[in-house]
């Protein structure tokens, strides 16, 4: 194997906070070894692009604490053909860049998977993605900070539903993945939450509204995105139309969620794994995800880290059921 000396670095996809925390561990790592790295901007347009800048220690000074991608981040349709992959091969080519961190979700390591294989090309990617559902790591970068923004803000929701009784349906992001969903509404205390991955019994949601409205002046239901009863809209619409005297208002947190100073969870996961996916590129890893699963650095395939992280935690949905009475 060709000895490495420039590793591009690049954030793609949805942003995540943290990124900038995983920037800085590979762009340091990097340096400290000794290899050259270079900045790669707005994820696999930049790529095709040639959109490149020469990252020194500087360049990530006073970023561990911000949020979004100072690398900026995209959506490249352009990637998805082999057109497109080509001209990036080359361009990295051009720059002496031999190999790759990507830092994103599902989408961008599919990415990856294929032109690594296509090109033979070094790359390791860093799970950056608020909705935690690649397999291969307990948490991704960006899911702590999101799940703590949403908490805020529902504490917030909670003071107002107190105050006029109401009832409030709240939407969390998660297209396919009610994980957001499901910490938070633990942790906020919802009466029901509805997700993805679990059947929506509406029956029981109204029973247990009824059952619980008797004496409980407030009420939270945490809904993810891709609630598969059609979302907190459709669901808040159900509910007025079943209970025309409750007070029932529909709030949608929506890209707040995305933004923030990352937690201190989230900004120690991305410098271990930034830190460890530089070494496991210099050990010849390649085409793998790091991640931290129990407490300890683990590589995983992108084949199998894209394989979506469904499994819901049984008792996880009863102790909302238990904590709601
Ligand atoms: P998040 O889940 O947080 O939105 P993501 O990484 O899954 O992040 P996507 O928009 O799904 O975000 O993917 C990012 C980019 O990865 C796409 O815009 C595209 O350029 C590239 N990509 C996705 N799928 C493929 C593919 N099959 N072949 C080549 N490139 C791909």
């Amino acid at each position: 194997m060709a000895q490495i000396k420039n590793v591009g670095v690049y954030t793609s996809g949805g942003d995540a906070p943290g990124m900038n925390a995983a920037i800085r561990a590979v762009v340091r790592t990097a340096l400290y070894y000794n290899l050259e790295v270079t900045g790669i901007r707005r994820g696999y347009e930049g790529m095709i692009n040639g959109d490149f800048l020469t990252m020194d220690r500087k360049s990530v000074g006073n970023i561990i604490q911000r949020g979004g991608t100072i690398l900026k981040t995209a959506r490249s349709e352009h990637f998805k053909t082999a057109e497109g992959r080509k001209l990036a091969y080359e361009n990295l080519k051009k720059r002496g860049i031999d190999a790759l961190v990507a830092i994103g979700g599902d989408g961008t390591f599919t990415g990856a998977k294929v032109f690594g294989k296509e090109y033979n090309f070094p790359i390791v990617g860093l799970p950056g993605t608020i909705d935690n559902d690649l397999l291969g790591t307990d948490y991704t970068i960006g899911y702590d900070t999101a799940i703590n923004t949403v908490i805020d803000a529902v504490d917030k929701i909670r003071d107002t539903a107190e105050s006029h009784d109401r009832l409030f349906i709240v939407e969390v992001m998660g297209r396919d993945s009610g994980l957001i969903a499901l910490r938070t509404g633990i942790a906020a205390g919802a009466e029901a939450i509805l997700i993805p991955e679990t059947k929506t019994d509406l029956n029981a949601l109204y029973h247990k509204l009824e059952q619980g409205r008797k004496d409980k002046s407030s009420k939270i239901v945490i809904v993810a995105e891709g609630e598969e009863a059609g979302g907190a809209f459709e669901i808040g619409k159900l509910i007025k139309d079943r209970f025309p005297n409750y007070d029932t208002r529909v709030s949608v947190l929506g890209h707040i969620q995305r933004g923030g100073r990352p937690s201190c969870q989230d900004r120690v996961l991305a410098s271990r794994v930034g830190v460890a996916a530089v070494e496991a590129l210099l050990k010849g890893h390649h085409n793998e995800m790091i991640g931290v699963i129990n407490g300890e650095i683990s590589y995983t395939p992108f084949e199998s880290a894209i394989k979506h992280n469904t499994e819901i935690n049984p008792a996880l949905l009863k102790i909302v059921d238990i904590l709601s009475l």
